[in-house]
């Protein structure tokens, strides 16, 4: 059995591939996630920044999601992630339209192209919300 510390208490649990996060602080982050939603659909126009501080949820989880194509954004939003190819500004995933059509007509090996792990500023140390802190440089 695979067993490793969650990124984000230390705990240990049974390691899932992808998953760095014990089966507790996965469902705190799916109620984040939830809350994420609620707030871009009341906030059209928020910035990740304001997002990040209203819903007291890292940046970097943010674009995680974004990646992860579970965040949208209208093509008017201001929010956007670079294109892991090409750096273009798009809206979700992990690439443009162009890049990703080049990787469906086998020009680009996405195979080849390394996941971006957004580096996760952790606020493991500090127990309880009221004293999180968002080290991002901004
Ligand atoms: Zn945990
Ligand atoms: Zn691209």
């Amino acid at each position: 059995m695979n067993v490793r510390n969650c990124k984000k208490c230390g705990r240990l649990y049974n390691y899932i591939t992808g998953i760095n996060l014990c089966p507790a602080c996965r469902e705190e982050l799916e109620d984040k996630f939830q809350e994420v939603k609620e707030y871009i659909y009341d906030h059209p126009d928020a910035s990740i920044q304001q997002i990040s501080e209203d819903c007291e949820v890292e940046i970097a989880q943010i674009k995680r999601w974004i990646r992860e194509e579970r965040l949208t954004f209208s093509d008017n939003s201001v929010i956007g992630i670079e294109c892991e190819v090409c750096g273009a500004l798009i809206k979700t995933g992990r690439f443009c339209d162009r890049c990703k059509s080049d990787i469906a007509k086998g020009l680009i090996d996405a195979t080849r192209i390394p996941q971006k792990e957004e580096p996760v500023t952790s606020s493991s140390k500090s127990k309880g919300k009221d004293r999180m802190r968002f080290l991002d440089k901004h």
